[in-house]
């Protein structure tokens, strides 16, 4: 039943490398001319931000995929984080990255809701 999985998390994974930018580290960020107009620092601070922004969201997801592709290796995907129970087919299905049951997703989600109020 996760052989298909796989295949998703693997795709994803790629989809992931095909997004990062390319050429870009992290020190590109100090490397804006402080000396630039003020109309180009600015779009250069955004694109730079914009960048950043990418990537890190990129890095998140495809510290996620590993985790799970690292669980299907290991033993214990499919199974819920906090609770230990199965997470569910048709969940895995839409988020093969879930770590959590239907329930515990809920309770988390309405935890952080209340720290929001
Ligand atoms: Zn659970």
């Amino acid at each position: 039943m996760h052989k298909h999985l796989r295949e998703r998390l693997e795709d994803a994974l790629h989809d992931c490398a095909l997004h990062t930018p390319e050429g870009f580290e992290e020190e590109d960020g100090q490397r804006i001319d402080p000396c630039a107009d003020e109309n180009e620092y600015a779009s250069r601070v955004v694109e730079v931000g914009l960048r950043l922004h990418l990537r890190s969201r990129l890095d998140k997801r495809r510290v996620e995929i590993e985790d799970a592709l690292k669980r299907l290796d290991l033993g214990g995907y499919g199974e819920c984080a906090e609770c230990g129970e199965d997470i569910g087919l048709a969940r895995l299905v839409a988020n093969p990255v879930a770590t959590l049951c239907v329930v515990c997703q809920a309770d988390r989600e309405e935890q952080a809701a209340r720290l929001c109020a």
